[in-house]
């Protein structure tokens, strides 16, 4: 929901279309993109059903303006997915659906999640992926879930890069290695400002990118 990951769904979505279809194609979308800072104080106080309302609304104009299906550009914020889902007649592409049906294609069976504490401790990520997909999620022990989180909110999505912490995440990723995962979901949309996959030998799943690139797949295969 911070628009340092909306510019990259924006750019990974027109990328893949311009890749696939070649020369001046782009993507036909609608974005609709929320002031953040009233929607993340929402968040850490809990309140899911006023943070879901902001959604609807917004799902609803996207619907409105036409759109086949919509996603929700976060995986946070897929705490409200089935309340917001229900509220459109357009069908939602779920981040979690997508980055683990990429997981199943490449045999993933144990996988590492960094996210937001929302999305590494509550059950709607987890559950999704291992309850319908059936795969097993780690998460970082508490002190290294804080770190993840607080560098998330203070540095990612204020479009603050800092090596250091990087450093931090790689650190944790390697202590995640230790209960022998086969990968690590990037579940957090800005996590991939920070790292890629040229830094570390562990597979990364960015659940940004893999959540774009099927949105173009999908959008594409309905025409
Ligand atoms: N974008 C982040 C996520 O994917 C966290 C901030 C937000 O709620 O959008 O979970």
């Amino acid at each position: 929901m911070s628009w340092e990951s909306s510019q990259l769904y924006y750019q990974l979505i027109n990328r893949e279309v311009r890749q696939r279809l070649g020369g001046l194609h782009s993507a036909k979308l609608l974005m609709y993109s929320i002031d953040f800072a009233p929607l993340e104080k929402l968040q850490h106080a809990g309140d899911w059903e006023a943070a879901a309302k902001i959604l609807i609304d917004a799902a609803r104009r996207i619907e409105a303006g036409g759109a086949d299906f919509f996603l929700i550009g976060t995986n946070t914020m897929h705490q409200v997915a089935d309340a917001v889902s229900a509220a459109v007649d357009i069908p939602l592409l779920h981040i979690a659906d997508a980055t683990a049906q990429v997981l199943k294609q490449e045999g993933v069976e144990r996988v590492g999640l960094l996210g937001t504490a929302f999305t590494m401790e509550l059950d709607f990520y987890r559950d999704r992926i291992a309850g319908c997909h059936g795969i097993e999620v780690v998460v970082p022990e508490m002190h290294d879930r804080q770190m993840v989180h607080d560098i998330i909110y203070q540095e990612l999505c204020q479009g603050q890069i800092e090596p250091e912490s990087r450093e931090i995440y790689l650190a944790i990723i390697d202590r995640l290695c230790e209960q022998q995962i086969d990968g690590v979901i990037l579940g957090c949309t800005e996590i991939g400002l920070l790292l890629q996959q040229q830094h570390t030998d562990i597979r990364l799943y960015d659940s940004t990118a893999i959540h774009a690139r099927q949105a173009v797949a999908t959008a594409l295969e309905s025409n």
